[in-house]
Protein backbone atom coordinates (compact mmCIF):
# COMPACT_ATOMS: atom_id res chain seq x y z
CA UNK A 1 0.00 0.00 0.00
CA UNK A 2 0.62 4.06 -0.60
CA UNK A 3 2.69 5.76 2.07
CA UNK A 4 1.91 9.18 3.07
CA UNK A 5 5.38 10.95 3.28
CA UNK A 6 4.16 14.34 4.70
CA UNK A 7 1.55 16.53 5.38
CA UNK A 8 1.48 19.55 4.02
CA UNK A 9 -0.21 22.95 4.90
CA UNK A 10 -2.18 24.62 1.61
CA UNK A 11 -1.44 27.46 2.99
CA UNK A 12 1.85 28.32 4.51
CA UNK A 13 3.60 25.51 3.14
CA UNK A 14 4.72 23.91 6.76
CA UNK A 15 4.55 19.93 6.25
CA UNK A 16 3.91 17.97 9.14
CA UNK A 17 5.03 13.91 9.87
CA UNK A 18 2.34 11.76 8.53
CA UNK A 19 1.31 9.97 12.08
CA UNK A 20 0.54 13.19 13.13
CA UNK A 21 -2.82 13.27 13.51
CA UNK A 22 -3.82 16.77 12.37
CA UNK A 23 -7.10 17.82 10.66
CA UNK A 24 -5.58 21.39 9.97
CA UNK A 25 -2.44 23.14 10.11
CA UNK A 26 -2.07 23.99 14.07
CA UNK A 27 -0.55 27.32 12.64
CA UNK A 28 -2.93 28.82 10.10
CA UNK A 29 -6.07 26.74 10.59
CA UNK A 30 -6.04 25.84 6.63
CA UNK A 31 -6.49 22.15 5.10
CA UNK A 32 -3.74 19.88 4.86
CA UNK A 33 -2.44 18.11 1.82
CA UNK A 34 -0.77 14.43 1.76
CA UNK A 35 2.45 13.62 -0.06
CA UNK A 36 2.99 10.57 -1.33
CA UNK A 37 6.23 9.30 -2.42
CA UNK A 38 5.24 8.55 -6.70
CA UNK A 39 8.66 7.66 -7.63
CA UNK A 40 7.95 4.38 -4.83
CA UNK A 41 4.19 4.48 -6.49
CA UNK A 42 5.74 4.32 -10.00
CA UNK A 43 7.89 2.03 -9.69
CA UNK A 44 5.78 -0.37 -7.50
CA UNK A 45 3.02 -0.76 -9.68
CA UNK A 46 4.01 0.99 -13.06
CA UNK A 47 5.65 -2.54 -14.01
CA UNK A 48 2.52 -4.84 -12.62
CA UNK A 49 -1.05 -3.69 -11.56
CA UNK A 50 -1.05 0.09 -13.22
CA UNK A 51 -0.47 -0.92 -16.24
CA UNK A 52 -2.85 0.55 -18.96
CA UNK A 53 -3.19 -3.32 -19.95
CA UNK A 54 -4.25 -4.69 -17.86
CA UNK A 55 -6.26 -1.28 -15.89
CA UNK A 56 -8.30 -1.52 -19.32
CA UNK A 57 -9.80 -4.81 -18.71
CA UNK A 58 -11.15 -3.74 -15.01
CA UNK A 59 -14.53 -1.12 -15.37
CA UNK A 60 -13.76 2.11 -14.06
CA UNK A 61 -15.01 2.07 -10.13
CA UNK A 62 -13.55 3.75 -7.19
CA UNK A 63 -11.75 0.71 -5.73
CA UNK A 64 -9.90 0.01 -8.99
CA UNK A 65 -7.31 2.43 -7.93
CA UNK A 66 -6.82 1.56 -4.48
CA UNK A 67 -2.84 1.85 -4.30
CA UNK A 68 -3.85 5.55 -4.66
CA UNK A 69 -5.66 6.00 -1.24
CA UNK A 70 -4.34 5.59 2.84
CA UNK A 71 -5.86 2.35 3.67
CA UNK A 72 -3.33 -0.14 4.98
CA UNK A 73 -5.71 -3.10 4.99
CA UNK A 74 -8.03 -4.01 1.97
CA UNK A 75 -9.91 -6.39 3.93
CA UNK A 76 -11.75 -4.28 5.57
CA UNK A 77 -13.06 -1.86 3.27
CA UNK A 78 -16.57 -0.56 4.07
CA UNK A 79 -17.64 -0.34 0.30
CA UNK A 80 -21.33 -0.48 -1.41
CA UNK A 81 -20.14 -0.04 -5.13
CA UNK A 82 -19.49 3.66 -4.86
CA UNK A 83 -18.05 5.36 -7.80
CA UNK A 84 -17.70 3.94 -11.49
CA UNK A 85 -20.29 6.50 -12.03
CA UNK A 86 -21.88 7.29 -15.61
CA UNK A 87 -20.04 9.67 -18.41
CA UNK A 88 -23.08 11.25 -20.02
CA UNK A 89 -22.97 13.03 -23.51
CA UNK A 90 -26.15 15.01 -24.88
CA UNK A 91 -25.60 15.84 -28.25
CA UNK A 92 -28.36 18.87 -27.96
CA UNK A 93 -25.88 20.00 -25.46
CA UNK A 94 -23.20 20.02 -26.84
CA UNK A 95 -24.09 21.42 -30.14
CA UNK A 96 -25.23 24.13 -27.97
CA UNK A 97 -22.03 24.70 -25.95
CA UNK A 98 -20.54 24.29 -29.71
CA UNK A 99 -17.54 22.45 -28.65
CA UNK A 100 -16.30 18.88 -29.60
CA UNK A 101 -17.49 16.96 -27.01
CA UNK A 102 -19.27 17.76 -23.80
CA UNK A 103 -19.73 14.77 -20.82
CA UNK A 104 -21.51 14.68 -17.62
CA UNK A 105 -19.91 12.95 -14.88
CA UNK A 106 -23.04 11.95 -13.20
CA UNK A 107 -22.06 10.95 -9.26
CA UNK A 108 -26.13 10.88 -8.54
CA UNK A 109 -25.22 7.57 -9.65
CA UNK A 110 -23.77 6.93 -6.50
CA UNK A 111 -25.46 4.75 -3.09
CA UNK A 112 -26.65 7.80 -1.60
CA UNK A 113 -26.58 9.83 -4.54
CA UNK A 114 -23.59 12.25 -4.73
CA UNK A 115 -19.93 11.88 -4.97
CA UNK A 116 -19.41 11.98 -0.97
CA UNK A 117 -19.43 8.54 -1.09
CA UNK A 118 -16.18 8.42 -2.15
CA UNK A 119 -14.96 10.26 0.69
CA UNK A 120 -16.70 7.94 3.08
CA UNK A 121 -15.76 4.76 2.07
CA UNK A 122 -12.38 5.74 2.54
CA UNK A 123 -13.08 7.91 5.42
CA UNK A 124 -15.30 4.71 7.32
CA UNK A 125 -13.00 2.37 6.12
CA UNK A 126 -10.12 4.45 8.38
CA UNK A 127 -12.43 4.53 10.54
CA UNK A 128 -12.92 0.50 10.99
CA UNK A 129 -8.80 0.07 10.47
CA UNK A 130 -8.43 2.37 13.49
CA UNK A 131 -11.15 0.71 16.13
CA UNK A 132 -13.40 4.14 15.82
CA UNK A 133 -16.78 3.65 17.59
CA UNK A 134 -18.32 6.84 17.23
CA UNK A 135 -18.19 8.66 14.20
CA UNK A 136 -19.04 12.46 14.57
CA UNK A 137 -19.10 14.46 11.53
CA UNK A 138 -20.58 18.51 10.21
CA UNK A 139 -22.25 18.10 7.26
CA UNK A 140 -24.60 20.57 4.59
CA UNK A 141 -26.66 17.39 3.81
CA UNK A 142 -25.08 14.79 1.84
CA UNK A 143 -21.58 13.98 3.05
CA UNK A 144 -24.42 13.61 6.74
CA UNK A 145 -26.28 11.10 4.36
CA UNK A 146 -23.01 9.90 3.02
CA UNK A 147 -20.97 8.89 6.32
CA UNK A 148 -24.30 7.78 8.18
CA UNK A 149 -24.79 5.70 5.64
CA UNK A 150 -21.21 4.03 5.58
CA UNK A 151 -21.53 4.15 9.44
CA UNK A 152 -24.78 2.26 9.27
CA UNK A 153 -23.11 -0.02 7.20
CA UNK A 154 -19.91 -0.96 9.08
CA UNK A 155 -22.07 -0.60 12.62
CA UNK A 156 -20.78 1.89 14.38
CA UNK A 157 -22.50 4.90 15.89
CA UNK A 158 -22.59 8.11 14.07
CA UNK A 159 -23.07 11.75 15.08
CA UNK A 160 -24.40 14.05 11.97
CA UNK A 161 -24.42 17.63 12.90
CA UNK A 162 -26.17 20.69 10.60
CA UNK A 163 -26.83 24.08 9.76
CA UNK A 164 -29.95 25.18 9.93
CA UNK A 165 -30.71 25.23 5.55
CA UNK A 166 -30.46 21.62 4.72
CA UNK A 167 -33.26 20.71 2.20
CA UNK A 168 -35.63 18.07 3.86
CA UNK A 169 -35.11 14.87 1.74
CA UNK A 170 -31.33 15.25 2.90
CA UNK A 171 -32.58 15.01 6.62
CA UNK A 172 -35.02 12.50 6.33
CA UNK A 173 -31.92 10.32 4.31
CA UNK A 174 -29.68 10.67 7.22
CA UNK A 175 -32.72 9.66 9.89
CA UNK A 176 -33.45 6.83 8.00
CA UNK A 177 -29.70 5.54 8.00
CA UNK A 178 -29.63 5.67 11.60
CA UNK A 179 -28.00 8.21 12.48
CA UNK A 180 -28.22 10.99 15.19
CA UNK A 181 -28.96 14.35 13.81
CA UNK A 182 -27.79 17.78 15.95
CA UNK A 183 -29.19 20.54 14.37
CA UNK A 184 -26.80 23.91 14.85
CA UNK A 185 -28.76 27.13 15.19
CA UNK A 186 -26.69 28.64 12.43
CA UNK A 187 -26.43 28.94 8.36
CA UNK A 188 -22.70 28.75 8.66
CA UNK A 189 -21.31 25.54 7.67
CA UNK A 190 -17.86 26.31 9.02
CA UNK A 191 -19.41 27.34 12.82
CA UNK A 192 -20.78 23.58 12.34
CA UNK A 193 -17.54 22.51 11.28
CA UNK A 194 -15.56 23.98 14.10
CA UNK A 195 -18.19 22.53 16.47
CA UNK A 196 -17.60 18.66 15.26
CA UNK A 197 -13.62 19.18 15.63
CA UNK A 198 -14.12 20.38 19.46
CA UNK A 199 -16.60 18.16 19.76
CA UNK A 200 -14.04 15.25 18.74
CA UNK A 201 -11.32 16.33 20.72
CA UNK A 202 -12.91 16.85 24.08
CA UNK A 203 -15.37 13.40 23.73
CA UNK A 204 -13.68 11.33 21.72
CA UNK A 205 -15.47 11.05 18.83
CA UNK A 206 -13.81 10.17 15.47
CA UNK A 207 -13.65 13.12 13.93
CA UNK A 208 -15.12 12.32 9.60
CA UNK A 209 -15.06 15.29 7.22
CA UNK A 210 -13.56 17.48 4.71
CA UNK A 211 -9.99 16.27 5.87
CA UNK A 212 -7.50 14.19 4.13
CA UNK A 213 -8.99 10.27 3.64
CA UNK A 214 -12.29 12.33 2.32
CA UNK A 215 -9.75 14.15 -0.31
CA UNK A 216 -8.05 11.21 -1.24
CA UNK A 217 -11.09 9.14 -1.39
CA UNK A 218 -12.86 11.98 -3.66
CA UNK A 219 -9.97 11.47 -5.92
CA UNK A 220 -11.53 9.00 -7.91
CA UNK A 221 -13.64 10.84 -9.77
CA UNK A 222 -10.55 11.79 -11.50
CA UNK A 223 -9.01 8.89 -12.10
CA UNK A 224 -12.65 7.38 -13.84
CA UNK A 225 -12.50 10.39 -16.25
CA UNK A 226 -9.20 9.55 -17.31
CA UNK A 227 -10.16 6.01 -17.16
CA UNK A 228 -13.55 6.64 -19.25
CA UNK A 229 -11.94 8.71 -22.01
CA UNK A 230 -9.30 6.12 -22.64
CA UNK A 231 -6.64 7.36 -20.73
CA UNK A 232 -6.82 10.80 -22.23
CA UNK A 233 -7.42 14.03 -20.00
CA UNK A 234 -10.42 15.94 -20.90
CA UNK A 235 -9.60 19.88 -22.30
CA UNK A 236 -11.66 21.06 -19.13
CA UNK A 237 -13.44 20.26 -15.95
CA UNK A 238 -16.02 22.18 -14.82
CA UNK A 239 -16.69 21.55 -11.16
CA UNK A 240 -18.07 23.44 -8.38
CA UNK A 241 -16.55 24.43 -5.04
CA UNK A 242 -17.71 24.41 -1.75
CA UNK A 243 -14.98 23.73 0.64
CA UNK A 244 -12.92 23.05 -2.18
CA UNK A 245 -12.15 19.54 -1.57
CA UNK A 246 -13.78 17.86 -4.26
CA UNK A 247 -11.66 20.13 -7.38
CA UNK A 248 -8.75 19.96 -5.45
CA UNK A 249 -9.26 15.96 -5.02
CA UNK A 250 -9.65 15.90 -9.27
CA UNK A 251 -6.64 18.07 -9.83
CA UNK A 252 -4.59 15.93 -7.62
CA UNK A 253 -5.84 12.64 -9.32
CA UNK A 254 -4.71 14.32 -12.67
CA UNK A 255 -1.66 15.45 -11.21
CA UNK A 256 -1.44 11.57 -9.82
CA UNK A 257 -1.70 9.92 -13.33
CA UNK A 258 0.51 12.40 -14.70
CA UNK A 259 2.93 11.99 -12.63
CA UNK A 260 3.03 8.25 -12.89
CA UNK A 261 3.17 8.95 -16.15
CA UNK A 262 -0.23 7.48 -17.54
CA UNK A 263 -1.26 10.76 -19.02
CA UNK A 264 0.62 13.46 -21.22
CA UNK A 265 -1.26 16.33 -20.70
CA UNK A 266 -3.22 18.17 -17.64
CA UNK A 267 -6.76 19.58 -17.69
CA UNK A 268 -8.07 23.10 -17.11
CA UNK A 269 -9.55 23.07 -14.33
CA UNK A 270 -12.65 25.88 -13.75
CA UNK A 271 -13.76 26.09 -10.34
CA UNK A 272 -18.14 27.71 -9.73
CA UNK A 273 -19.75 29.69 -6.94
CA UNK A 274 -22.55 30.55 -6.24
CA UNK A 275 -22.64 34.50 -6.36
CA UNK A 276 -24.03 34.76 -2.73
CA UNK A 277 -21.44 32.72 -1.30
CA UNK A 278 -17.86 33.40 -3.46
CA UNK A 279 -15.06 33.67 -1.46
CA UNK A 280 -12.85 31.30 -3.70
CA UNK A 281 -13.82 33.49 -6.95
CA UNK A 282 -13.46 36.67 -4.28
CA UNK A 283 -10.01 36.01 -3.73
CA UNK A 284 -9.28 34.75 -7.45
CA UNK A 285 -10.25 38.38 -8.83
CA UNK A 286 -7.90 39.59 -6.55
CA UNK A 287 -5.20 37.41 -7.42
CA UNK A 288 -4.48 37.46 -3.47
CA UNK A 289 -3.71 33.76 -1.84
CA UNK A 290 -6.09 34.83 0.72
CA UNK A 291 -9.48 33.89 1.10
CA UNK A 292 -12.18 35.97 3.19
CA UNK A 293 -14.68 34.20 4.92
CA UNK A 294 -18.20 35.21 3.76
CA UNK A 295 -20.11 36.65 6.51
CA UNK A 296 -24.10 36.00 5.24
CA UNK A 297 -23.81 33.51 2.59
CA UNK A 298 -27.48 33.48 0.55
CA UNK A 299 -27.46 30.49 -2.18
CA UNK A 300 -30.23 28.01 -2.77
CA UNK A 301 -27.49 25.82 -3.86
CA UNK A 302 -27.02 24.98 -0.40
CA UNK A 303 -24.39 22.04 -1.17
CA UNK A 304 -21.86 24.54 -1.73
CA UNK A 305 -22.87 27.32 0.68
CA UNK A 306 -19.44 27.15 2.27
CA UNK A 307 -18.01 30.76 3.75
CA UNK A 308 -14.89 29.77 5.09
CA UNK A 309 -14.25 27.17 3.08
CA UNK A 310 -11.40 24.42 4.59
CA UNK A 311 -9.89 23.09 1.64
CA UNK A 312 -10.03 26.81 -0.33
CA UNK A 313 -6.72 27.11 -0.97
CA UNK A 314 -6.62 23.83 -2.32
CA UNK A 315 -9.07 24.97 -4.92
CA UNK A 316 -7.58 28.15 -5.97
CA UNK A 317 -4.13 25.66 -6.70
CA UNK A 318 -6.22 23.56 -8.91
CA UNK A 319 -7.55 26.67 -11.21
CA UNK A 320 -3.81 28.51 -10.96
CA UNK A 321 -2.12 25.73 -10.90
CA UNK A 322 -4.00 23.62 -14.30
CA UNK A 323 -3.91 27.05 -16.13
CA UNK A 324 -7.64 27.72 -15.48
CA UNK A 325 -9.91 29.86 -14.22
CA UNK A 326 -13.02 30.82 -12.25
CA UNK A 327 -16.94 32.31 -11.74
CA UNK A 328 -19.74 32.76 -9.62
CA UNK A 329 -23.38 32.59 -11.50
CA UNK A 330 -25.86 33.43 -10.12
CA UNK A 331 -29.26 31.55 -8.27
CA UNK A 332 -31.35 32.18 -11.57
CA UNK A 333 -28.05 30.85 -13.54
CA UNK A 334 -27.88 27.68 -11.53
CA UNK A 335 -31.71 26.39 -11.85
CA UNK A 336 -31.88 27.59 -15.47
CA UNK A 337 -28.89 24.76 -15.68
CA UNK A 338 -31.03 22.56 -13.31
CA UNK A 339 -33.74 22.33 -15.61
CA UNK A 340 -31.76 22.25 -18.65
CA UNK A 341 -30.05 19.17 -18.03
CA UNK A 342 -33.91 17.66 -16.88
CA UNK A 343 -35.16 18.51 -20.10
CA UNK A 344 -32.08 16.43 -21.62
CA UNK A 345 -32.65 13.54 -19.14
CA UNK A 346 -30.39 14.25 -16.21
CA UNK A 347 -31.78 15.36 -12.91
CA UNK A 348 -29.66 17.00 -10.78
CA UNK A 349 -29.99 18.70 -7.29
CA UNK A 350 -29.43 23.18 -7.67
CA UNK A 351 -25.19 22.03 -6.71
CA UNK A 352 -24.83 19.38 -9.01
CA UNK A 353 -25.99 21.68 -11.80
CA UNK A 354 -23.55 24.64 -11.33
CA UNK A 355 -20.86 23.35 -13.35
CA UNK A 356 -23.18 23.62 -16.55
CA UNK A 357 -24.52 27.19 -15.48
CA UNK A 358 -20.65 27.93 -15.14
CA UNK A 359 -20.32 26.37 -18.65
CA UNK A 360 -23.62 28.26 -19.94
CA UNK A 361 -21.98 31.57 -18.71
CA UNK A 362 -18.27 31.39 -20.08
CA UNK A 363 -18.10 29.27 -23.41
CA UNK A 364 -18.77 32.41 -25.69
CA UNK A 365 -15.10 33.42 -24.17
CA UNK A 366 -13.50 30.40 -24.38
CA UNK A 367 -12.26 28.43 -27.81
CA UNK A 368 -13.87 25.85 -27.58
CA UNK A 369 -13.73 24.21 -31.01
CA UNK A 370 -12.15 20.66 -30.99
CA UNK A 371 -12.46 20.57 -27.16
CA UNK A 372 -13.32 17.94 -24.75
CA UNK A 373 -14.87 19.44 -21.14
CA UNK A 374 -16.53 17.45 -18.55
CA UNK A 375 -18.87 19.26 -16.40
CA UNK A 376 -19.36 17.61 -12.43
CA UNK A 377 -22.72 16.95 -11.60
CA UNK A 378 -22.70 16.35 -8.23
CA UNK A 379 -25.90 15.23 -6.91
CA UNK A 380 -28.88 13.71 -7.24
CA UNK A 381 -32.13 15.88 -8.34
CA UNK A 382 -34.49 14.04 -5.55
CA UNK A 383 -31.79 14.96 -2.68
CA UNK A 384 -33.24 19.04 -3.66
CA UNK A 385 -36.45 18.52 -5.52
CA UNK A 386 -38.71 21.03 -4.74
CA UNK A 387 -36.22 24.53 -4.71
CA UNK A 388 -36.82 26.74 -8.07
CA UNK A 389 -39.66 24.88 -9.12
CA UNK A 390 -43.38 25.89 -10.20
CA UNK A 391 -44.56 22.50 -10.72
CA UNK A 392 -47.62 22.26 -13.21
CA UNK A 393 -50.09 19.96 -13.39
CA UNK A 394 -53.45 19.34 -14.68
CA UNK A 395 -55.49 17.70 -11.84
CA UNK A 396 -59.04 16.36 -13.58
CA UNK A 397 -61.89 13.89 -12.15
CA UNK A 398 -61.16 9.75 -13.22
CA UNK A 399 -62.94 10.38 -16.37
CA UNK A 400 -62.25 9.78 -19.87
CA UNK A 401 -64.47 12.58 -21.66
CA UNK A 402 -62.55 15.07 -18.78
CA UNK A 403 -59.38 13.77 -19.88
CA UNK A 404 -59.95 14.05 -23.58
CA UNK A 405 -60.01 17.72 -23.37
CA UNK A 406 -56.77 18.40 -21.44
CA UNK A 407 -54.72 15.56 -23.97
C1 LIG B 1 -20.38 18.54 -1.21
C2 LIG B 1 -21.03 18.97 -2.46
C3 LIG B 1 -20.46 19.93 -3.31
C4 LIG B 1 -19.21 20.69 -2.96
O1 LIG B 1 -18.06 19.91 -2.78
P1 LIG B 1 -16.85 20.45 -1.91
O2 LIG B 1 -15.93 19.30 -1.80
O3 LIG B 1 -17.41 20.87 -0.58
O4 LIG B 1 -16.27 21.63 -2.63
C5 LIG B 1 -21.10 20.22 -4.51
N1 LIG B 1 -22.25 19.63 -4.85
C6 LIG B 1 -22.84 18.71 -4.06
C7 LIG B 1 -24.11 18.09 -4.51
C8 LIG B 1 -22.25 18.34 -2.85
O5 LIG B 1 -22.85 17.44 -2.07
Amino acid sequence: MVEIKSLKCFQCGKTYPPDSNLFRCPDCNSGLNAIYDYKAIQIAYLGNTIIRGEWTRIEPHHWKYYHFYPINDVTKIISMAEGGTPLIEFQKITQEIGCEHLYFKYEGANPTGSFKDRGSTVEITNAIEQNAKSVICASTGNMGASVAAYAAMAGINCIILIPNNIPSPKLAQIFAYGAKIIQINTNSYQKVQKLSEQAAAKFGYFLLGDYINRTEGEKSVGFEIIDQLGWKAPDYVFCPIGTGTLIWAIWKAFMEFHQIELIEKLPRIIGVQAEGCAPVINALKKNSPTIIPITNPQTIASAISCPDPISGSGALLAIKNSNGTGLAVTDNEIVQARNKLAKVGLFAEPSGAVSLAGLMKLHKKLDLQNKTIVCIVTGHGLKDAQTGYDIKKTEIEPDINELKIFL
